[in-house]
């Protein structure tokens, strides 16, 4: 076994494929203590700077003080605590759906929300750039699969009509999450709705940050719950805690609690984790201003790239990628603004296509106007560019 790993390993490094971790010391926030220095840190997914606030802290202390650490069985044994109930009756009234039904991660909601609903004889249609949860929540349901090429809704109009499957579910990414950009959701629902599909929606990067309420890409394009029936949503990003949802309507639900085996067969999260969740949707909502402050941030980035000439990727939301092609030089850009002090990781194959290696930056509520300013200078001089540029 040792030499197939090591001969496995050894051609992952020769590509440039090789993944290693970078170990800090701190709380998730825009500077970060790595090897005895400072980084600047542009690949969170903290997208309203919520991970360190304080008062999730003590939430989350009050909650184990509560609840203690492990809830000590899964939730249809006995570890469904009255902090769980509470956070998916919070879940629910956020976004406004008769019910919500909590994972311990956005994995293992998209895999246990797909194989629920499909089987064998259903189709599935998923956009090639969906994330890999929700793709392997498809394969696990065994039902026909079918990806159309990113964002084509002709390709995905004409594999809805060739097909006689008794159920159909159509599966995308709300936001994209390795380029930003917005699935056309309206277009989405009338295909849906056109050809007697379902549609879910995973808005991992959405939720908190879209629209004027943070709602997330259904807010963005005033879509309600009747043209996206089952949303996915992720507690591990702008809501800066950890664990996943789902929420839908009441049969939804139940038949989740019935059915899906990443909900059944597993431990529920600790209970002092669901009353820190719960404190920080309601600190999404009382602090727009992190919202606010976010899109400010994304048009001075965008607005300072186009001064400079740094070819960015179309996105209005805090994804904001730069298309380098092959893997080595991803990672080489990346080295060079790793000893300029900037942590932006290089996302390379196999979690984007081959040739679209990239860098993808994320910009969150708690980075200062100066912060993005000194990354947009750095990356304009190391991608040998005019710097500080007022226009080309
Ligand atoms: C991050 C992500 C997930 C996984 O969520 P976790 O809670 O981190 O497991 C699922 N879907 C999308 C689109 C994501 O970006």
């Amino acid at each position: 076994m040792r030499a197939h790993l090591q001969a496995a390993l050894a051609k992952r490094r020769a590509a440039s494929l090789y993944r290693r971790r970078r170990v800090h010391h701190a709380a998730q926030q825009p500077l970060l203590r790595l090897d005895g220095q400072d980084l600047l840190n542009f690949c969170s997914n903290d997208y309203l700077g919520l991970a360190a606030h304080p008062e999730l802290r003590a939430a989350l202390q009050q909650g184990a003080t509560d609840y203690g650490c492990g809830a000590g069985a899964s939730h249809l044994i006995n570890g469904h605590s009255q902090a769980h109930h509470d956070l998916e009756e919070a879940l629910a009234a956020y976004t406004g759906r008769e019910r919500a039904l909590l994972f311990s991660t956005g994995y293992m909601a998209n895999l246990g929300v797909i194989s629920a609903l499909l089987e064998r004889q259903d189709a599935l249609f998923l956009d090639k750039w969906d994330h890999a949860s929700l793709l392997d929540g498809a394969q696990l349901s065994r039902a026909r699969l079918h990806r159309y090429p990113h964002q084509d809704m002709q390709q995905l109009a004409r594999q809805l009509e060739n097909h006689s499957a008794r159920h159909k579910l159509i599966v995308t990414d709300g936001v994209f999450s390795m380029d930003g950009d917005i699935a056309n959701l309206p277009a989405l629902a009338d295909l849906a709705r056109a050809h007697e599909a379902w549609l879910l929606v995973d808005d991992a990067h959405g939720l908190g940050v879209l629209g004027a309420t943070g709602r997330g890409s259904l807010e963005h394009y005033a879509l309600d719950a009747e043209a996206v029936p089952v949303l996915v949503g992720t507690l591990g990003k702008a809501f800066g805690v950890f664990g996943a949802f789902v929420a839908g309507d009441a049969d939804l639900i139940e038949y989740l609690i019935q059915t899906a085996r990443s909900y059944i067969y597993t431990t529920a999260l600790p209970p002092a984790v669901a009353v820190a969740t719960r404190r920080a949707l309601q600190l999404a909502d009382t602090e727009s201003w992190r919202r606010d402050t976010l899109r400010a941030l994304i048009r001075q980035f965008r607005d300072g790239a186009a001064a400079r000439g740094i070819p960015l990727m179309p996105s209005d939301t805090p994804i904001q990628g730069i298309i380098l092609g092959d893997a080595e030089a991803a990672l080489r850009l990346d080295a060079a603004l790793f000893a300029a002090k900037l942590w932006v990781s290089a996302i390379r194959p196999p979690t984007v296509p081959q040739g679209s290696a990239r860098l993808r930056i994320t910009l969150t509520a708690a980075h200062t106007p100066e912060q993005v300013e000194y990354l947009l200078d750095t990356l304009a001089a190391l991608l040998s560019l005019k710097k500080g540029g007022n226009g080309r």
